[in-house]
């Protein structure tokens, strides 16, 4: 029994032992890349814990009212915490969920805090909750979730139980995916766009307007790379003068952007790679036969530092022209 996450058997296994009252512990830590189904283990994990009707040891039904809405995230006694878009994680919020954490559960025998992306804590965030997991309340589980363990502070992670999640092989994903129903070609597509993160695959597959953005993004480059410098900036331009926040519209195209420019090095440089793009193959080969590694290196690495830069306080459209005047001109 596999929670229904794939890719992930050894931090299963270590988390159905550890919900034997005697082998639980207050605090978690789980760590890798966005998308990988950190999150998804943290909710089983819950479920695991306040089930009803568990199947078995360790196992939880999906069916009862505690795990339905745990899975809705709508639990009484599961609080979620994570920053708001584009800022850290503040004390405050550490205090509050504090306060709530001092209280008994109030309809299972746990309290949970989930907290997500605790490397966006401030140091004073980080700091007030060191005190929680030095003494947890004997009823409460706090699961952090972290790009990184080294992100954190050294005394956090050493009172937590520390799991690590990679991205799962293109083979796993492949099969996970045809595991939920995909069929070949949907479940190639969405294992290499995910890049073995299946929770990102899932949100992708659940949600149809997530793919069409990315080919909104993809079509805006491919109509960008054929045009001069001045025919660009004129572009930025009125694409920026659209009704969402220019921080979001140039948010909007970097990620994407940024795998097509990997795709193009994995093609140039014949490294044994698989592609994210998989469905833009033509497009990556043409841009590829008309570029060098290292011209498409530089490209890369701007487009990785600009993707640091958004969400500070860098004006988004000086990025996005910074960018948009680095790749030559090109045709398809
Ligand atoms: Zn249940």
């Amino acid at each position: 029994m596999h929670w229904n996450l794939y890719g992930h058997d050894a931090a299963v296994t270590l988390l159905q032992q550890h919900t034997l009252p005697d082998a639980m512990r207050h605090a978690y830590l789980i760590t890798g890349p966005q998308g990988v189904g950190r999150r998804s283990l943290a909710l089983a994990f819950a479920k695991a814990l306040n089930c009803q009707n568990p199947p078995g040891p360790g196992q939880f039904c999906g069916e009862c009212l505690p795990c339905r809405q745990i899975e809705a995230q709508a639990f009484a006694d599961l609080t979620i915490i994570e920053a708001e878009p584009g800022k850290d994680l503040k004390i405050d919020q550490i205090r509050n969920m504090q306060q709530s954490l001092a209280l008994k559960p109030y309809q299972s025998r746990y309290r949970i805090v989930l907290i997500l992306d605790f490397q966006k804590a401030t140091p004073s965030a980080s700091n007030a909750l060191l005190k929680s997991l030095e003494e947890p309340p004997a009823h409460a589980v706090i699961i952090l979730t972290a790009d990184a363990a080294e992100s954190l502070l050294e005394t956090i992670v050493s009172r937590c139980e520390l799991i690590r999640l990679r991205p799962a092989s293109l083979e796993t994903s492949l099969e996970a995916l045809q595991g939920l129903g995909l069929g070949v070609e949907e479940a190639a597509r969405l294992a290499h766009l995910s890049g073995g993160r299946l929770g990102l695959a899932r949100r992708l597959q659940e949600d149809d307007g997530l793919l069409a953005e990315r080919m909104e993004a993809l079509d805006h480059l491919f109509e960008l790379l054929p045009l001069k410098r001045r025919e660009r900036l004129q572009w930025s331009e009125a694409y920026l003068r659209q009704k969402a926040s220019p921080r979001d519209l140039v948010a909007a195209l970097l990620p994407v952007w940024l795998t097509f420019w990997r795709d193009v090095l994995i093609q140039a440089s014949g490294a044994d790679l698989p592609l994210v793009n998989l469905d833009q193959a033509k497009e990556i080969r043409a841009v590829a036969s008309q570029m060098q590694a290292d011209e498409i290196l530089p490209i890369l690495q701007a487009h990785e530092a600009a993707l640091g830069q958004v969400e500070a306080y860098v004006n988004p459209r000086l990025l996005l022209e910074n960018l948009l005047l680095q790749a030559p001109l090109l045709r398809f």
